[in-house]
């Protein structure tokens, strides 16, 4: 056996710890040539577990690379350096739920669909709503910070975490927050290692804020005829003060990709998609929903307004697997989830076909538009190395792009080990030497996660 799996046998329970399988070291970065080396394959059942595992790889220099669900698309569940690959699915209990008080403590390996589902089941919603729920871990959505199509309205995950149980580098354990709506005392360390991607400590288990669930949720699918008819739509949404709770965009060539599962009719050759959706009671829900059509309607080819449950629920579905027909075409795709000031989105969809153009590749965007977010995606197939070298080259000028624009490398997915080193376009050197000095504070030993979210080259 692997002296450190038997060393780890020996520390946890034995069936927490075995030899990892390929799957275990990928996560949903396609195509991207990353080498994963791991030793051991650990998935303790306790906050108390994590904490001996942690003390043991402090004291002994072993990597850490956290695991959630593993559908990350920055490479950052997906071990370089050996060592052990820390699995939080086996922590999945919901340690408290209390309907009355709009809150929750569950463990870091509950999936986020499963927050969602508890939460909706007593009249209640958690707003975030990443895309691979059924598989994403609520541990995993907090250390990536994670957003989707309501983070528009309701802001990304980290809004909705009021407390934290984290373990330390050395094995120490900290809570920070809990129970409570407010807190200013000390510096925001809860912020801190929200988004911090498994590198300055390990998630264990958080308090989760939840609102009462919106009576109505009412969406508007309006297709036109070109980018610049969409975008100018989008800004009369926003510019005239309709607060819908999700404002997304496909362009013509995602739309030529994924329009075959769309749950309805769609004309030939869209030019550009727009999903809003109005909430709230259900009175309001349906006065937005009617302000939004006129305002998405003028210039719009298609209005859809989807109200059966079902028919809703197909319409959301379809959208969260816009990545997977996209990745479908060739067999994978390079997506960077690039951010600009909303109001510049026309410009980055322009430029990103510009740019795959001038490399040779197949390019397409999708995304959150009233957030600015834009996936802007290069079609590859798998082991087309040439393709591949031409894609990373032109997510550099992505990069460049976003950064030109107002905007930032990553709205969020994080920079994981995709992005390594990239913040240096957009932060200062001051800002830059905290970033760095933030992690030695946290990890003196350089054991979590190592050669991730590197602020530089
Ligand atoms: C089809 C599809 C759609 C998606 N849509 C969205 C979207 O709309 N919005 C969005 O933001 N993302 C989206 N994503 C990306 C992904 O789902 C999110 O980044 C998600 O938050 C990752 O969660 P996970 O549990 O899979 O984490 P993993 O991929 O396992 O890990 C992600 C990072 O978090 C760290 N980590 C995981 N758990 C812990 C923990 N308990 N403590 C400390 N560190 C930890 C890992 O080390 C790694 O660095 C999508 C992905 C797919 C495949």
């Amino acid at each position: 056996m692997q002296p450190l799996i038997a060393a780890l046998a020996e520390l946890l329970d034995d069936d927490c710890v075995s030899a990892p399988t390929a799957a275990q070291l990928q996560d949903s970065t396609e195509v991207r040539g990353i080498t994963a080396r791991a030793d051991a394959w650990v998935a303790p059942r306790s906050t108390a577990e994590v904490a001996r595992l942690l003390a043991y790889c402090n004291e002994h220099e072993v990597a850490v690379t956290a695991r959630g669900g593993g559908t990350g698309f920055a490479g950052g569940a997906v071990p370089l350096d050996g060592g052990v690959v820390l699995s939080l699915e086996r922590m999945n209990r919901v340690r408290s739920l209390e309907p009355a008080a709009w809150r929750m403590c569950v463990e870091a390996g509950l999936t986020t669909a499963h927050v969602r589902r508890l939460a909706r089941e007593n009249g209640l919603l958690f707003p975030p709503d990443p895309g691979a729920g059924e598989l994403s871990q609520i541990g995993g959505n907090i250390a990536t910070n994670a957003g989707g199509p309501h983070a528009f309205k309701y802001g990304v995950t980290g809004a909705w975490v009021s407390g934290l149980e984290a373990v330390l580098a050395d094995g120490r354990v900290i809570t920070l927050g809990g129970a409570i709506r407010k807190d200013v005392a000390g510096y925001d360390l809860r912020s801190l290692l929200i988004g911090s991607e498994g590198t300055l400590a390990i998630v264990t288990a958080a308090w989760l804020r939840l609102i009462p669930a919106p009576e109505a949720a009412l969406p508007l699918v309006a297709v036109f005829p070109d980018t610049a008819a969409g975008v100018d739509a989008i800004e009369r949404v926003v510019g005239s003060g309709l607060a819908v709770a999700a404002l997304e965009y496909l362009d013509a060539a995602t739309l030529a990709l994924a329009a075959h599962g769309f749950p309805g009719t769609l004309p030939d050759g869209g030019g550009f998609m727009v999903i809003a959706e109005a909430d709230g009671s259900a009175a309001e829900a349906a006065r937005l929903a009617g302000e939004v059509a006129e305002a998405l309607g003028e210039g719009a080819g298609v209005l859809l307004a989807p109200r059966e449950r079902s028919e809703v629920e197909a319409l959301w579905r379809w959208r969260d697997g816009v990545s997977l027909a996209v990745s479908a075409h060739l067999g994978g795709k390079l997506s960077e989830d690039i951010v600009v000031p909303f109001e510049r989105l026309g410009e980055a969809v322009a430029a990103t076909l510009e740019i795959g153009a001038r490399h040779g590749l197949h390019a397409c965007s999708w995304g959150h538009a009233g957030d600015g977010n834009l996936h802007a995606t290069f079609l590859l197939a798998p082991g087309d190395a040439d393709a591949l070298a031409r894609a990373q080259a032109a997510a550099q000028e992505l990069f460049e792009l976003a950064v030109a624009l107002g905007g930032s490398v990553s709205g969020e997915h994080g920079l994981g080990w995709v992005k390594r080193g990239q913040l240096a376009r957009q932060w200062q050197p001051a800002a830059l030497d905290l970033h760095d000095a933030i992690k030695r504070i946290f990890d003196p030993r350089g054991i979590l996660n190592p050669g991730k979210k590197l602020s530089r080259a």
